[in-house]
């Protein structure tokens, strides 16, 4: 049995999930009408499996529902309260952002740029990030938003898969107290590319930059450019951007989103999870390099006009009590974040986030990974101080938007720490066997989604090939997420991890989250990553990694010993694992994910191959030393 908190905001309207169960179609199509289109559409969805065309003939533009509605309504409303790493800050009104985009959008077409073409942009977490994407949609330009932390190689392989004519850039960016030079990362990246244009460079640092012949300031851009740019009326499938996913099976996937849809999802999944209110303050940290920050950063807050917190830099710099700061300072209300940012303060300890006045918060959010019970708690008692219900979101960059979330804004159920909970209004989940077929309750399959839902990706970026095999070719008709899971007997969905990372052991299969999640359970331990390696009896047997959180002075082998003790109580001497390495770090992705095919590689002594995908550029070396020290803790034992 697991535990469940009767927490909630109070709302409740039934409606919402009645209507949807009637006709999905007519729902979603109730849904859009929240927005403002230039036309309404003719056909409210063309399905034509695997492709989806939601709305299709209506007139839409995503910087114009923003951002124009909101400024008509309440200019001197605060859109952004831009926080740097270094105590830095700007604010900017609706009504600045609109002149902002405007002038940047008739300045980007005044370098030829037009409809249908792409822009990259690899900026660091400053406002010209969401001024550069919402110009770009002014006037029907896709953008492509590469994270900030990626290296030259990674960089130069997304410019030339979308043929950008123009890359936005700037300086550098800080991180850590240490500028990255962003600039000539971007330099490199560009060699012999003809199709690229121009270079557009922020001042973010103002050190000298050697500009080269494509190279244009942004500040000298935009001093003529008019203020006044209408909003280009832009078909409801217009690609909207182009997102490469996380990297962390393998190598990324452009994951193309058109506009009508998209804006569609965001719109609803912000309203019913976040409760979004007009006197809110909104903080998500996720970088807008990633999915949650394009969805719940830039286009969910402000097609709801609402005030959001943007900050660059690392959420413990310059210490561990930065993000408490933040939230006590600017009286934040909903905060946003992930399971290894959480870990990672949880590790802390309690007593720095407790010497902060955290009483503004109402409701706290979490995403990218399973969320382990016992940090779920921390983050409701601790953070939340026990009054703030908390929504474990997941879904995927190509879904667009959250797919499974309790949602506080329409309704109050139960939660239970570790559970999603259930599908959002509107669209068909389920868990399936190897088959296809639907499992019983409570045991693991994959998570497979039925029906085509308005956030879902157009394409794989000019690969429909790779479109149709990555998503839909294992089971008919179905997309097919990747994800493993269970459903309860409340019908409250549990993601237990990567299909690929299943353990099998004996028979038996078990989710590498369920058992991270136990190990954790433990007083002592701050993380845990748990993988398969073959072995020549059993098939398969497991192996972990162990974080241990600070200032835990016990022996390792009573705590090996309480571990092993605690998994066969939890879950059962078949969950065993065969060895426990501690360790002081974890590889991860960029995005903060663990890389649980990496530790199997480092076990079983292969080649480590291509880490491009462990978002290399800042952060290699601290992975490569994460990766030699895992390294040398196996050798030591065996
Ligand atoms: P790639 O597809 O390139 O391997 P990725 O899957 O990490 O990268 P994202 O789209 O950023 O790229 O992440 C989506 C994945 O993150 C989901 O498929 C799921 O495994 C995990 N995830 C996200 N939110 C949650 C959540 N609330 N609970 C459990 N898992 C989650
Ligand atoms: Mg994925």
């Amino acid at each position: 049995m697991s535990d469940t908190f009767n927490i909630g905001l109070g709302n409740n309207n039934p409606e919402v999930r009645k209507r949807s169960k009637t006709d999905f179609i007519t729902f979603w199509e109730d849904q859009a009408k929240n927005l403002s289109w230039f036309s309404p559409w003719s056909n409210p969805l063309n399905w034509n499996p695997p492709f989806a065309k939601w709305f299709e003939g209506g007139l839409i533009n995503a910087s114009f529902n923003a951002l124009d509605i909101h400024q008509q309504k309440n200019s001197e409303k605060p859109a952004i309260i831009w926080e740097a790493e270094s105590g830095e800050s700007r604010n900017l009104t609706y009504r600045d952002l609109w002149i902002e985009v405007q002038k940047f959008s008739n300045a980007l077409k005044s370098l030829g740029i037009k409809k249908g073409d792409r822009i990259t942009i690899y900026l660091p977490m400053v406002p010209e990030l969401p001024i550069s994407m919402l110009a770009c949609a002014r006037i029907g330009v896709t953008h492509t938003v590469v994270f900030s932390g990626f290296s030259s190689a990674s960089l130069r392989e997304r410019i030339e898969d979308s043929k950008s004519k123009i890359v936005i850039t700037s300086d550098g960016g800080y991180r850590r107290g240490k500028i990255v030079k962003l600039k000539e990362v971007v330099d490199e990246a560009i060699q012999n590319f003809d199709f690229v244009k121009n270079v557009i460079v922020m001042e973010r640092t103002k050190e000298p930059i050697q500009l080269n012949s494509k190279d244009i300031l942004w500040k000298d851009l935009i001093k003529n450019a008019s203020s006044e740019c209408a909003p280009e009326k832009l078909n409801s499938l217009h690609p909207l951007f182009i997102l490469y996913t996380s990297g962390t099976t393998g190598k990324p996937k452009g994951v193309l989103h058109g506009t009508g849809g998209y804006l569609t999802h965001i719109h609803s999944t912000f309203q019913w999870a976040f409760d979004i209110k007009d006197s809110d303050i909104f903080f998500c940290t996720a970088d807008i390099g990633w999915v949650t920050g394009h969805s719940y950063v830039v286009y969910g807050p402000l097609l709801h006009g609402a005030t959001e917190i943007m900050y660059e830099g690392a959420p413990d710099f310059p210490d561990s009590s930065r993000m408490w700061e933040i939230i006590q300072k600017h009286k934040v209300t909903i905060f946003y974040t992930t399971p290894t940012a959480l870990r990672m303060f949880m590790k802390f300890g309690n007593k720095i986030p407790n010497s902060f006045d955290l009483s503004t918060l109402r409701l706290l959010g979490t995403v990218g990974e399973p969320i382990n019970p016992e940090v779920w708690k921390w983050y409701y008692k601790v953070i939340g101080k026990e009054k703030c219900p908390i929504i474990d979101t997941w879904w995927q960059t190509e879904t667009g938007g959250m797919m499974i979330s309790s949602l506080p804004g329409i309704e109050t159920i139960p939660l239970k720490p570790g559970s999603g909970t259930r599908p959002i209004p509107g669209v068909d989940i389920s868990v399936v066997d190897e088959k296809g077929n639907e499992v019983s309750s409570n045991t693991k399959g994959y998570l497979i989604i039925k029906k085509p839902w308005p956030g879902m990706l157009l394409t794989l970026w000019g690969d429909d090939e790779k479109y149709k095999n990555a998503y839909w070719s294992k089971f008919p008709n179905t997309y097919y997420s990747g994800d493993f899971a269970k459903i309860d007997e409340d019908g409250y969905f549990w993601l237990l991890g990567r299909a690929d990372d299943v353990l099998k052991v004996a028979g038996h299969r078990i989710g590498t989250a369920e058992l991270e999640s136990c190990i954790v359970g433990h007083n002592d331990v701050a993380e845990s990553a748990v993988c398969g390696i073959p072995d020549e009896v059993k098939g398969e047997v497991i192996i972990s990694f162990v974080v241990l959180k600070e200032n835990v002075n016990k022996n390792s082998d009573i705590l090996e010993k309480e571990l092993y003790e605690k998994i066969r109580t939890d879950i059962g001497p078949i969950a065993t694992p065969k060895e426990i390495y501690f360790v002081s770090k974890l590889p991860k992705t960029r995005s903060g994910k663990i890389m649980r095919r990496l530790l199997k590689a480092i076990a079983k002594n292969e080649i480590i191959g291509d880490i491009s995908t462990l978002e290399d550029g800042t952060a290699v070396t601290e992975i490569q030393s994460a990766i030699r020290e895992l390294q040398e803790s196996i050798t030591k034992k065996t």
